[in-house]
Order: structure tokens, then sequence, then C-alpha cells
């Protein structure tokens, strides 16, 4: 018997059967902009493949204004017509089902041209909308439903409208953003209008035996948002204009409570999917933070939806519907949900891939054939450069030894899993060990690598990682490293400071200040950050309430600028919010004079002003790493040429994105 039978039923949708549960959300992968349809059509292909129920694109403009940015992605010309083609036929003879995502932006689009409700500009954006007329309003929704049409045409399966997220749909239905006295504004009969209409009219465009997902927002988490009765009115309203299914949306973009980050409980906001379920007859897809097949069969199976999306989980792993059909789950990348290549990546104007799963997006540059000439191969240190590095070549067929001194795999991995918010990590870990045992890499643990035990092997791979630099602060030996602390070597005082404010820093900072990691209690996690209930606050806004932090924490940097700068693009504000209600002090400009028996004495800019002792009981020191070498450096002695990876390579960029994107390309071009 399957071991996720609620997960693997097919869906019937009438005209079609869905083979599964499982829906890939939409991404947006910057794929298109390549303007290299087949390398979109194999990112596509490979994720049929691998098994999943239905895929929806990454949004695609129905025209020129309504676009994300100037030059985004559409569907406008019979050229892209062919475009989109290929990516169907390549996803149909593949066995899988695709749709088209309708993503009309709004005051989103970072444009001039942009256009909304109101002449209300975004919080996030640079741009104000200019505000359409009635003619504008008929000329959004015929390009709409040209669009959905142009999709059929192009042999999608359907069109998912994105009506979520803060984008145009959404922003006619809140009065902060539709200030209207006209039939499109005013009453919310009035303000739904528009995204009524516009499934109507897409339905009447594509005729009834196409899928028609509309995407809602359940809980906008902005103020002024929608209310719980509002939202199951246009639920209604939508299922009666002529939707197939709805799709879950989740919090508008310039909302300041997370929704995807890491630190976001699983499956944190099915509770709202749940609640929308008995109020339509059309089948409900609940999303954001499902990256289990176990996760999603407990939602299934409790009955909280029909199906469930995942969408950067597909990034980690094509064949996430395929592993856990076939029992084989212990094999799924786990997506940890990090940001760092997916949406960071987009956001910055680059290709999305995957942290874990640097194939991502690369599909047709990145082959991992086996090898014609397998070779012995040693990978000294398994932290994430080197288990990539080995997993990539055993799985080609080299016979692969990873030596560690450790007693666990894992490196710097190890550490991060410890930090509040951060639990996903253990799944990359857990995920580490089911491959080297699936590749047959030989682990040598609790093992010193020398230049003697390495001599035999054909390669040497060394990601040794590094050591934690030292400020050389006099009186530094009183300090505590960041490894003492995460490691649990050393207790804390109830007064610390904190001297780099990188990533580090702000892990460490997490990690003192908070007793019980609120990512695993989902409700103490809605209250600090005021995720309320839409039946009672519109919107779903409620007043945070975090736990008072366990220590007192100052977060120091040298740098004259705001501490965090350089974190994610998508998720440094969380991590400087989430300090920030945890009253940790945060100070640049700073230089360290003294660390001494009372704690920390600074002084201020370059001309050393303003002495200041910041009273501690404990000083962390979270100063950046070097590059740990020495091996390699006796293996270029004794007249053996390692490849160096990960932090080995270059400390200054320490982190698990590049570490495993070097040792998975160096694996596989063994
Ligand atoms: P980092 O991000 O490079 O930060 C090092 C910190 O140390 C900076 O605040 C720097 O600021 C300070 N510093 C550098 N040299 C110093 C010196 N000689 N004396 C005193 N302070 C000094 O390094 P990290 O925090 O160790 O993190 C390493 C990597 O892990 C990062 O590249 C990051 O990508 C990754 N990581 C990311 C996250 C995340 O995004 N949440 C979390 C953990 C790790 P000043 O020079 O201004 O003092
Ligand atoms: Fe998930 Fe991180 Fe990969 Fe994005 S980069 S898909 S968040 S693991």
């Amino acid at each position: 018997m399957s071991h996720y039978p609620h997960m693997l039923a097919p869906l019937d949708l009438g005209h079609v059967v869905l083979k599964n549960r499982v829906l890939m959300g939409s991404m947006h992968t910057n794929l298109e902009e390549t303007g290299d349809w087949n390398r979109v059509a194999e990112f596509y292909a490979e994720r049929a493949r691998g098994g999943v129920g239905l895929m929806v694109t990454g949004g695609m403009a129905p025209n020129r204004e309504g676009g994300v940015f100037p030059g985004a992605a559409g569907l406008f010309t019979p050229e892209d017509i062919a475009h989109h083609r290929l990516v169907t036929e390549r996803v149909h003879a593949a066995g899988g089902r695709i749709a088209m995502q309708i993503l009309h932006a709004g005051r989103y689009a970072y444009s001039p041209d942009c256009v909304s409700a109101s002449a209300v500009k975004s919080p996030i954006s640079p741009f104000p909308p200019k505000e359409l007329d009635e003619a504008g309003i008929e000329k959004q929704i015929a390009d709409i439903a040209t669009a959905a049409a142009r999709a059929r045409e192009a042999g999608y399966d359907g069109v998912e409208v994105m009506g979520s997220e803060g984008y145009f749909l959404n922003q006619f239905l809140v009065r902060h953003v539709n200030r209207r006295e006209d039939r499109w504004g005013g009453s919310y009969e009035n303000r739904m209008r528009l995204p009524v209409e516009v499934v109507k009219r897409v339905r009447a465009a594509v005729g009834p035996d196409f899928i028609v997902i509309y995407r809602i927002s359940l809980i906008d988490l902005v103020p002024e948002g929608s209310t719980w009765d509002e939202v199951v009115t246009l639920a209604k309203a939508i299922e009666a204009a002529g939707a197939s299914m709805l799709n879950t949306g989740i919090g508008w973009h310039e909302a300041r409570v997370p929704t995807i980050a890491t630190s976001v409980p699983r499956a944190a906001f099915t509770w709202l999917t749940a609640r929308l379920r008995p109020e339509v007859s059309i089948p409900v897809i609940t999303s954001n933070r499902i990256n289990t097949p176990g996760v999603a069969e407990e939602i299934l199976a409790h009955g909280d939806a029909d199906m469930v999306s995942l969408a950067r989980p597909f990034l980690a792993d094509p064949d996430f519907v395929a592993k856990a059909a076939a029992g084989r789950a212990a094999e799924i990348a786990p997506c940890i949900a990090c940001n760092q290549a997916c949406l960071d990546h987009t956001f910055s104007g680059k290709i999305s891939s995957c942290l874990v799963n640097p194939r991502a997006g690369h599909e047709t540059e990145l082959t991992l054939a086996p090898t014609p000439a397998p070779k012995r191969i040693a990978v000294v240190g398994a932290g994430p450069a080197g288990l990539s590095a080995a997993i990539t070549a055993a799985g080609r067929g080299h016979a692969v030894t990873l030596i560690d001194r450790a007693a666990e795999i894992g490196g710097q991995l190890c550490m991060a899993r410890r930090v509040p918010g951060k639990e996903e990590f253990h799944g990359l870990t857990d995920w580490f060990a089911t491959m080297l045992a699936r590749t047959g890499v030989t682990l040598r643990l609790n093992t010193e690598a020398t230049v003697e035990t390495l001599a035999g092997f054909d390669e040497v791979i060394i990601a040794t990682g590094v050591t934690p630099r030292s400020p050389g602060i006099p009186g530094e030996e009183r300090a505590a490293s960041y490894i003492d602390i995460l490691t649990g070597r050393v207790t804390a005082g109830p007064r610390v400071v904190i001297v780099g404010a990188g990533g580090i820093g702000f892990d460490v900072a997490e990690f003192l200040t908070v007793t019980d990691s609120p990512t695993l209690h989902p409700e103490d996690w809605m209250r600090e950050w005021g995720v309320g209930d839409p039946a009672r606050t519109p919107g779903g806004l409620a007043t945070p309430q975090p736990e008072p932090p366990a220590r007192q924490v100052t977060l120091l940097q040298r740098k004259p600028e705001k501490p965090g700068r350089k974190l994610g693009k998508t998720t440094g504000w969380i991590h400087r919010a989430a300090l920030q209600a945890k009253g940790v002090r945060m100070m640049g400009g700073v230089n360290y004079e003294a660390i001494t028996a009372e704690g920390l004495q600074i002084s201020f800019g370059p001309e050393r002003k303003d002495p200041t002792l910041i009273a501690a009981d404990t000083v962390v020191l979270c100063a950046g790493q070097l590059s740990e070498r020495s091996l390699a450096e006796q293996l270029i002695a004794a007249g053996i040429t390692p490849q160096v990876i990960g932090g080995a390579d270059v400390a200054g960029e320490l982190d698990a994105k590049r570490a495993i994107d070097q040792g998975t390309r160096l694996g596989a071009a063994l």
C-alpha cells in the first residue's frame, strides 16, 4: 500500500483527471527572459517526469502595463504562442500537465506605466500607479481573457488567474488601494466586480473543458485588508463565475509578516484553506511551507484541502512525487525555505536555482551522466561542499571516500540547525546522510586525513572549511566563539555583546534571545508576528506579542551602516524585525577597544571618540572566518595537487549555497 494514499489519489475535475493531489505552484524563475525556450521547456519537463499532478508556470503578463517589470515574459504575440507551445509539448510528452499563470501586477509593476484601481502608491514600489478609467479597466479584462485564450492555443491544460499577494485583482478588493466611487469601488460587491468579471470572461474565452484556477487571498496581512466574510463572498462568486479550483494566496508582498521563509512553521496557513473548503463546492488547494510528503499527506488526510501546492520544493527536487510514490521519501532533497538561490535570485534579476539543488534552472547545462572512467576519489571534510562533491561523484560511478575528523557529517550545517527558526537544516543533513548511503560513499568519521593516507587516491578534494577569525581585540581570551555558544560548550550570561553582525552574528543573537523556537509552535509564532484571524480583524492583522527575550543582547559591527544590510534580499528584513522584537540593540561604526571582566569597551568613528563600556557577562565573537587550508598546503608541498572547494577555497563568501554549487559542479566534472 502507498505511504501517501491521499496525496497520490487522483483528482477528477470533470473534463480531466489529475493523477495526484500535488500542484507545483507558480514560481518566477527568470528563465523565460533568457529567450532560451528549450531551457524553459526542459525545466518543466524534468518536473513533469517527476510525477507532479499539475504545474503552474511563473506569472505571465497579459499586457505590457501588467508585467512585473518592463520586458517581463508574457503571452502577447503569435511568436510567444510558439515559444509556449514548446513548453506544453515537452511537458505533455513527459506525461505531465501544465497551467499558465496570468499575472497582472497592477501597482506592483516596476514601471512608471503601472495601473491600478486608484493612484495609491505601494510602499514597496517607487512608482505611483495611474488610476484606470472605465475603458482602461475593460482593456485589462479583455487582455487577461485574451491571454487565457492564447494559453489554450499554446497547448496549456489551464490557466491560473493570480488574484492574491496584493497584485492587480487583489488591489481592487481593498479600500486602502481602491478609493473609487464608480461601479468598481465602494461597496464590496463593487470592489469584487473586477476579479469576478475577469473569471467570467476567462471562462467564456477558454470554453468549459479547460482548467481555470483562481488564486484567492485568504489573509492579506495588510491594514484594511479583506475580512473573512468578504473572502467567502468572493470565493462563492468566483466559483459561480466558472473557476475550476481555488488556490490559496497568503499575504500581500508588502506585508510585514513572513509567509514563506524558513522560520514560518510548516503548513502555517492551512487552517484558512480548511475553513474555506466547506464554503465552496470546487476543489481548494492549500499552500505555503509544505515541503515533505508527510506534511502534504497529513493535510489531505485531515480534509483541510483537496490538493496541496508546493513550489520551491520542486526546485529542490523535481522527483518529489515519484520518490514519495516509490517509498523513497528520505531521498527527496528538502527545500529548507532559505530563499537564497530562488527568490533572492529572482529579485536580483538572476536565474532562480536552489541552494540544495544547483541543477534547478540549469537542467540543460549541469548534467550528471555516469562516468566512463571511474576513479578513486578522497574528499576531506563532510560539510556542505564535501558532501555535495562526494554524493555527486559517487552517484556518477566514482569510488568515493569521505573523511572528516568530526563524529558526524554536516560541518557548519550542524550549527545552523541549532538556531531557532532554522530547524529545516536538520532535514538537509539527514538527506545528505541518506544520499551518502544511497550512492555508496565510504564514510570515515572521527578520522584525521593525512598526506600519507591520501597518497593512494586518483583525486583529492579538500573541503576542510573554515576557522573563526580572531579579531585581535585586547582581552579577547575572555570571549566565547560562536561555535562555543552554538554547540553549548559555553552558556552565555544574561547580558551579551556580539562582535560582528554578519549572518552568524544575527543567528547567534536569535539563538541567545529565543527560549523555545516559535517555528515549532504555530500558535506562538502567530502571536509573535501578529497574525490574527481575518474573521476578527480585517486582513488578519493583530498586534504582535513577542515573548520577552531570554537575554539582553547588543549586536555590533565596525562598518558605519545599519547592521544586517548584507543579509538575504528577501529574508534580511525578517531577521532584523525578529531581533528588534527581542529588543536587541544594534550598532554600527564602533571600534573594539578591549574586552574586560566588565564587558566590552568600545569607541566610535575614526577619531575613536565617546569611549563607552557595554556591560556584559559574555562577549561572543562572530567576526567572520578564515579558510582552513593547512592540509591542502601540505599536499601541495608533497607534490599532490588537490581540488579545494567551499570555505577552504573562499572563506569570505562562506555559505551553503556556494559550497553546494561548487561541490556539485566539481562532482559533475570529475
Ligand atoms: P560575515 O557575514 O562576513 O560577517 C562577519 C562580521 O564580522 C561582519 O559583521 C564584519 O563586520 C565583522 N568582522 C570582519 N572582520 C572583523 C574583524 N577583524 N574584527 C571584528 N569584526 C570583524 O560572516 P559570518 O557572519 O561569519 O557569516 C559567514 C557566512 O555565512 C556569510 O557569508 C553568510 O553568507 C553565511 N550565513 C548567512 C546567514 C543568513 O543569511 N541568515 C546566516 C549564517 C551564515 P565589520 O567588518 O563591519 O565589523
Ligand atoms: Fe528552497 Fe532554498 Fe532551494 Fe529556494 S533555494 S528552493 S528556499 S532550498
